[in-house]
């Protein structure tokens, strides 16, 4: 088995060539911070509005080198997430949310037909699926019987015949994508177009310039080689805008990690799993999984570690204990799976927010925005908050601009070091009791009561 930071989504497609760096002092009308997804998305945004807007993105290492090109690819809508943001935000908003989510979806597989980018688009439900009893019910709650729709533990089997499915729930809308196909096609289009992406850009200061003559409070981005002088700036840089001082207190870092089977079409077709459908469990932490175009399945889990002061790297690229972890959770879903190969294993950080739901928040008096907190669900999410980002940084005042995660009331997380303290010993308990109740019985009772304990405070652990 290979660990590997980057992943194999990234292996396979290739990485291109690194970009040549920000040096010198330039202009734009939009500056860019990250590219990733959700930068991408933003400028390829602009572009289509205001095809003669200056766009510039700078990327500290490589686009879709971070969380957008080794994700797990399963391209979801918000529906599930339905009743968090119905309890957010009221109905109305929440729907409103969740149909531009569905569109998204479908936008991105228009997106890669119309540019001619393989990038494995495929569309099928997504399933959240009990896999022990403690988990049944699990995703029930966003059941509306036409987006949402439940399933008997004969039909989940039907999708997928692991002995441990209990019954579950079917989101209609959905698809899976290979995650760097997507983010180097994306990079490659913007440059087509004329967009200027600077790589090996961290940007280390980004701020509004008053003094300047002729545009009073255009924003300015710093890298260690230039400066990037623009009307109005996005940040785009998931978990690192942990390290933000305005924003850290608003969204805690842990990282996901996922092994990746050697090509196992006899099981795939054994399981009867071929409709392509993406698969969650029903834990807080969950398991993710889903099969591949060449034969594989990728299964990954949320219960990583907490990184303190909103660190990426290390462990939070590649954890052993957490990847053998996962190793024997993949044998305890699919038995059939204990004696194949594993040929690759991978993590990345993951930027939760207390509420589970991103936000966009309006910086330096509306001159620059900020969308994060997608908590393991932004590969969709991310598309649809570029569509807000984008008409914010030019002003057009349309429906994305006041959908509902733009500006949400503020909550904030406890600070370091309590915050990782606390997050870590409650996770741990978490993931202890529900190991247990897998293997049918109960942790002893401290760990019970910790794992227990966030949901009676009304809080949101971390997956
Ligand atoms: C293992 C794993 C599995 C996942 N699986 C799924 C999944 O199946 N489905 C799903 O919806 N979501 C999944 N996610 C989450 C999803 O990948 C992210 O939510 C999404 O990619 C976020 O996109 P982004 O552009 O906001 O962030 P990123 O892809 O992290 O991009 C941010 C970019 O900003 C750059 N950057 C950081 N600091 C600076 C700076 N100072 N200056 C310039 N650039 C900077 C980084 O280098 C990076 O390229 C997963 C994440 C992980 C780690």
């Amino acid at each position: 088995m290979i660990h590997d930071a980057h992943g194999w989504w990234i292996a396979d497609a290739g990485a291109p060539a690194l970009l040549p760096s920000l040096a010198g002092d330039i202009e734009a009308d939009v500056v860019v911070v990250g590219g990733g997804y959700t930068g991408l998305w933003t400028a390829w945004e602009i572009a289509e509005a205001e095809p003669n807007a200056h766009v510039a993105v700078l990327e500290a290492d490589r686009c879709g080198m971070g969380p957008s090109g080794r994700n797990g690819g399963f391209l979801s809508s918000l529906w599930l997430y339905l009743p968090l943001l119905r309890g957010q935000y009221g109905e109305a908003a929440a729907v409103e949310l969740c149909e531009a989510s569905v569109e998204s979806v479908h936008a991105v597989g228009a997106w890669c037909e119309a540019q001619e980018v393989d990038a494995w688009y495929r569309e099928a439900p997504h399933l959240v699926v009990s896999c022990a009893p403690g988990q049944d019910g699990a995703g029930a709650r966003a059941v509306n019987g036409r987006d949402v729709v439940p399933l008997t533990a004969a039909e989940t089997r039907a999708v997928c015949d692991s002995p441990v499915f209990r019954g579950g729930v079917a989101t209609r809308a959905g698809a899976t994508v290979h995650p760097a196909r997507l983010a180097f096609g994306l990079r490659e289009r913007l440059l087509e177009r004329g967009v200027r992406i600077f790589e090996g850009s961290a940007v280390r200061a980004l701020h509004a310039d008053r003094t300047h003559p002729e545009a009073p409070g255009a924003m300015v981005a710093e890298t260690a080689a230039g400066r990037v002088r623009a009307a109005t700036a996005v940040v785009a840089v998931n978990a690192a805008t942990g390290r933000l001082r305005r924003l850290r207190n608003r969204l805690t870092v842990s990282s996901s990690h996922i092994v990746l089977t050697a090509p196992v079409p006899d099981v795939i077709e054994a399981l009867g799993w071929t409709g392509g459908e993406a698969i969650t469990d029903g834990r807080a932490l969950l398991h993710y999984f889903r099969t591949t175009r060449d034969g594989r399945i990728l299964f990954g889990w949320g219960g990583g570690r907490m990184s303190a002061g909103g660190r990426t790297g290390g462990r939070m690229d590649v954890d052993p204990d957490i990847i053998a972890q996962t190793r024997r959770s993949l044998d305890r879903i699919f038995p059939a799976l204990a004696d194949r190969r594993i040929d690759h294993a991978w993590g990345g950080p993951i930027d939760v927010s207390p509420t589970h739901l991103p936000a966009i928040v309006t910086l330096e008096g509306g001159r620059a925005w900020a969308a994060f907190g997608y908590t393991g669900n932004g590969v969709g999410p991310s598309h649809l908050a570029a569509r807000s980002l984008a008409s914010l940084a030019l002003d057009r005042r349309d429906a994305p601009t006041r959908w509902a995660w733009v500006d949400p009331p503020p909550k904030t997380v406890p600070p370091e070091p309590l915050r990782v303290a606390g997050a870590t010993v409650l996770r741990a308990a978490l993931a202890r009791s529900e190991s247990a109740a897998e293997a049918g019985g109960r942790a002893d009772p401290v760990t019970e009561a910790l794992a227990a304990l966030p949901e009676k405070l009304g809080l949101h652990i971390v997956r």
